[in-house]
């Protein structure tokens, strides 16, 4: 495995990456050797990074809607060419395997093209008036200085997914990114001054204490936005954090997507878009399938075939050009998903592939008949295990799909264009691919709803997020 890593390791402040004595280390979850020894920040640097991001809004949203789209387009010509770079950082850093880093590294891109698109385009509006001597105009207006923290499991995709529309609106950022993949956001704002990209309008503090160094940023006025995505657990804190100086919120937090095969499907389309849905990144998405129901007269077949195109998915190094299944990114994951194994097991489950575990690399795992109580049907499992059910007809399949308190994406499977509207329609989900098991593209909405999250990311809902608007009563 390659190790040499030429990648920023410094807290990005203003325009200068800082050195800072304090040090913490990026383990490769696949060999568990130190990738990097990366800058620690602390409160004071966060204090630091406040007051520039403040100074830095002001300029930055005066930019012409021009000026900022060149930076966003070179930028993303720049990520582009870097890809191979970034798929690498990504491998080492958090086991993504390359060909899946690579196709992350076009996907956190697209975002970019897209909102580089997109600034030039923030039309304000006129509303007729009742009265001969007024106009009333509409403007949108940047939200002001935003601060964000994203998860490790698409370290490319998650910082570019909320920077890119923030910049694009005229917002300046900084970026906590997670202690698991610092080193791909480094990369990005990297890149981002190589764009030229102005000092403090993108900033990065990479941390081993994300609670110290997010309570300047949640406590002052000034910050007037939060975007968090992880899990559920930690959005709520920051939600009730934040409503203490009345930012916006856009909240991604956890998934467990739920799948309905129903009898009328194209069999073989459904196994294929299933098996991604389910293993794409190790099932460390919180899109992934989570819950498989199959209509009962294609249980058996499409449990055969399920099973067998996942015992041919090849497990291994995340460097390799062959892997499809890199390793779970730390001990907690791989413990919570063999906990969730076990105890669907002890319920009457019947394991029909994988289920074994090596250093953190788990492989990918089938299993049938499992209880509606199970673990794994009640919590999102983030690892390679498809837990198998069968359903009698649409009520039932929609009865055990919306059971959950969760609502960021499910998926059906049907030929039949009545049922597939109906289906659509009734699950409580703020996502959902019928006939697709990867929906997620930058023009749409992505977000859920539930104890899924507040608000969308993508296309043109993903920029209101960082507008405000100013309404203008024009007296003649
Ligand atoms: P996590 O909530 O543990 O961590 C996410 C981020 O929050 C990290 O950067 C972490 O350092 C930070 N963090 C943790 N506690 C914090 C605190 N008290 N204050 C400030 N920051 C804090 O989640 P994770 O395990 O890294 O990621 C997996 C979760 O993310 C899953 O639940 C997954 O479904 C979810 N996720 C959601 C989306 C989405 O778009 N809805 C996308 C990817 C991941």
């Amino acid at each position: 495995m390659q190790k040499s890593l030429d990648a920023p390791k410094e807290a990005l402040i203003g325009g200068t990456w800082r050195p800072l004595e304090r040090r913490f280390p990026v383990v490769s979850p696949a060999t568990l050797e130190v990738v990097a020894e990366v800058a620690d920040a602390g409160p004071q640097e966060a204090e630091e990074a406040l007051e520039e991001a403040v100074r830095a809004q002001r300029d930055w949203a005066r930019a012409t809607a021009y000026e900022r789209s060149g930076v966003l387009r070179r930028w993303f010509e720049l990520i582009l060419r870097h890809e191979e770079a970034l798929a690498r950082l990504m491998a080492l850093e958090m086991g993504k395997p390359l060909k899946e880093g690579r196709a992350e590294v076009r996907y956190a891109a697209g975002f970019v093209e897209w909102y580089a698109e997109e600034a030039k385009r923030v039309h304000g509006e006129i509303v007729p008036s009742q009265f001969p001597h007024k106009r009333l105009l509409v403007r949108y207006e940047p939200v002001g200085p935003v601060y964000g923290i994203t998860p490790w499991n698409f370290p490319a995709a998650m910082v570019t997914r909320k920077v890119a529309p923030a910049l694009a609106a005229g917002c300046s950022f900084v970026l906590k990114p997670a202690e698991e993949s610092p080193l791909t956001a480094l990369y990005l704002a990297w890149l981002f001054l190589e764009a030229g990209g102005p000092p403090g309008v993108f900033q990065v503090l990479p941390t081993s204490d994300p609670v110290a160094v997010s309570r300047p940023f949640l406590e002052d006025e000034r910050i007037r936005k939060l975007t968090f995505t992880g899990s559920t657990e930690v959005g709520l804190r920051l939600y009730q954090e934040a409503a203490k100086t009345l930012k916006r919120v856009s909240l991604e937090l956890g998934g467990g997507a739920p799948v309905l095969v129903f009898a009328d499907a194209d069999l073989g389309r459904a196994v294929e878009e299933t098996l991604r849905a389910k293993f794409r990144n190790a099932g460390e998405s919180c899109v992934a399938a989570n819950r498989i129901f199959v209509e009962a007269p294609i249980a058996e077949t499409f449990a055969q075939a399920y099973a067998e195109r996942a015992k041919a998915l090849r497990v291994g190094d995340p460097l390799s050009e062959e892997t499809d299944i890199g390793p779970l990114v730390n001990e907690q994951a791989l413990r919570k998903v063999q906990s969730h194994v076990e105890d669907a097991l002890s319920r009457g489950a019947t394991l029909v592939a994988g289920g074994e575990a090596t250093g953190l690399f788990f492989t990918p795992t089938v299993l049938l008949g499992v209880k509606p109580d199970s673990l794994l049907f009640r919590e999102e499992t983030f690892g390679p295990v498809a837990p198998l059910s069968v359903f009698q007809g649409e009520e039932e399949a929609l009865r055990y799909a919306n059971a959950f308190p969760v609502g960021l994406a499910a998926y059906v499977f049907t030929r039949d264009l009545s049922r597939a509207f109906r289906v659509a329609e009734a699950l409580e989900y703020g996502i959902v691919g019928v006939n697709d098991g990867v929906p997620s593209t930058p023009q749409a909405p992505f977000g859920g709803v539930k104890r899924s999250g507040l608000g969308r990311e993508g296309g043109r809902w993903g920029l209101q997020e960082y507008l405000e608007v100013k309404y203008i009563s024009m007296g003649l």
